[in-house]
């Protein structure tokens, strides 16, 4: 299984990554933890101090669970102790008859304004916003 943990160190360009299967969150952890050490090598960077990531309600990403993980991960590197903060984001979906914008649940497969199809427009996100050196 491979992830695509994508993204930058302060304001490169953002990517969110699409997946499709549920990721378990040891591997996201990991994924996460490879990258932050080759951005934080590339940098000649001592320690890690934080990271920050963005995570979609529907990436299947239990947080406390990431937290455990990245712990476990870090120990060891030059990310050990490193604080995790996690920024939840909210699922959107599109209409496609009246072309807007809301949040969803899980399970909203219809427009609650005119009950149209509607596409998924966010939610899935998993990347890394931000990592913190020294
Ligand atoms: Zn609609």
């Amino acid at each position: 299984m491979e992830i695509a943990l994508l993204s930058g160190i302060h304001g490169e360009k953002r990517k969110p990554v699409v997946y499709n299967i549920r990721m378990h969150e040891l591997a996201v952890a990991e994924s996460l933890i490879k990258t932050v050490l080759e951005k934080s090598e590339d940098e000649e960077a001592s320690r890690v101090v934080k990271v920050t990531i963005v995570v979609g309600n529907l990436a299947g990403v239990v947080t406390d669970s990431l937290h455990f993980c990245f712990d476990e991960v870090a120990r060891d590197t030059i990310a050990e102790g490193a604080t995790l903060e996690i920024e939840t984001v909210s699922a959107t979906a599109f209409c496609q008859s009246c072309r807007d914008e809301f949040e969803v649940g899980q399970y909203d497969f219809a427009c609650p304004r005119c009950g149209g199809v509607i596409i998924p427009s966010g939610g899935m996100e998993l990347y890394i916003k931000d990592i913190e050196i020294e």
